[in-house]
């Protein structure tokens, strides 16, 4: 460590600053604020160390070493399926912990799923991301990360964000808002908020919180049950916020911005797949500006869950539909690639330790 240099842990993560935020700090340096805007675009095209900066003196990349670095995330493993296109990564964190993101492909363009925390506290039952509990939050700029960096090995513009990787959102609130301004940024990603899905467990008063800012989002809330004590076993966190709070909540949210909920319900055979089940999933949702997404579980190695047959997917739809709810089974994607989500993460820690 050269004189004056600081630890990695107490200096600034650019990844994480707005734009005002890194003219903020180049004026302090003494430095011409045209820096910043030169600094801020290689980071939002993937740099990950100075020495990818060279319009920048080599002087002000020394001093700024020495003080910040960038802390984008780094590709350790990618999969790629041969039926669709379909991208995996396991991507690398500053401090060594690894997350996961996955790149689809549709006729409108590319659609990244990211991750929102290094595990999760949630204790969903069918989840891979949350058998070794939660390590940390990411911040802002390591879930905007993701997207520079996957979009740099994909060599073409990602068009659309959905927060349903590894973690809950909404156990990491502040850190999501600054990312969506990250996001939306127009001399960054500049990716609008109506390209922007977050999905949450249900955590109520955050929804609430979330009403009030008014985004243009979609909200995604994941219910898989339509009672509280059959949701109550499945996801624990139903205890904390019942079913009536969460659609309470939804109801607000709703009145508040005028956007649509999709709420996500993973059939799983024997536990909450039967047309009873869609019979009062159906009542619960009556009257709402909402869809129900579908998802035939993924199999987890250590979770005994099993798929609900086709045929039974497809009745609890047509019921739902006939009840006139709107519903749709979501496709599966990478087939060949299928490690439910944090499995990627979860197979490489066992490995290490
Ligand atoms: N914490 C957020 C994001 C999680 S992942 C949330 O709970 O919504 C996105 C979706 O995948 C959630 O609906 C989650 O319940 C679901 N999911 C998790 N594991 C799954 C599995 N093995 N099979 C199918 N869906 C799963």
């Amino acid at each position: 460590m050269q004189n004056g240099e600081r630890k990695e842990t107490e200096k600034i993560r650019l990844i994480d600053l707005t734009l005002a935020e890194v003219e903020k700090l180049i004026l302090d340096m003494g430095q011409p604020k045209f820096r910043a805007k030169q600094i801020f675009e290689w980071i939002q095209k993937g740099a990950e160390s100075f020495e990818d900066m060279p319009n920048i003196p080599k002087a002000l990349r020394e001093e700024l070493s020495a003080k910040a670095y960038i802390g984008a995330v780094k590709i350790c493993e990618k999969f790629v399926s041969k039926i669709d296109e379909t991208r995996k990564y396991l991507l690398e964190l500053s401090d060594g912990n690894f997350i996961e993101s996955v790149l689809m492909k549709y006729e409108y363009g590319y659609t990244i799923c990211i991750s929102s925390q290094v595990g999760c506290l949630m204790g969903c039952k069918f989840c891979a991301s949350t058998i070794g509990g939660k390590i940390r939050n990411l911040s802002a700029g390591e879930m905007l990360s993701q997207i520079i960096c996957v979009q740099k090995d994909l060599g073409q513009r990602i068009s659309n964000v959905v927060m349903m990787g590894i973690g809950e959102p909404f156990d990491n609130f502040d850190n999501v808002l600054k990312f969506i301004d990250l996001v939306n940024a127009e001399e960054g990603l500049n990716i609008g908020q109506r390209h922007i899905s977050i999905s949450t467990c249900g955590i109520a008063d955050k929804i609430l919180a979330l009403a009030e800012k008014k985004l243009q989002i979609t909200l995604l809330i994941s219910l898989h049950a339509p009672t509280n004590e059959k949701r109550s076993e499945i996801m624990p966190i139903n205890k904390k916020y019942p079913i009536e709070e969460v659609l309470s909540a939804c109801r607000e949210y709703i009145k508040s911005t005028s956007r649509r909920i999709s709420f996500e319900y993973t059939l799983i055979s024997g536990v909450n797949d039967s047309v009873e089940e869609a019979d009062k999933l159906s009542r619960l949702l009556k009257g709402m500006l909402c869809h129900v997404n579908l998802i035939p579980v993924n199999k987890v190695k250590e979770i005994g869950f099993e798929k609900s047959s086709k045929a039974g997917i497809e009745a609890f739809r047509a019921r739902l539909e006939k009840n006139g709810i709107a519903a749709t089974v979501r496709r599966e994607m990478g087939s060949d690639i299928n490690a439910a989500c944090g499995q990627l993460r979860k197979n490489r820690n066992q490995n290490i330790n």
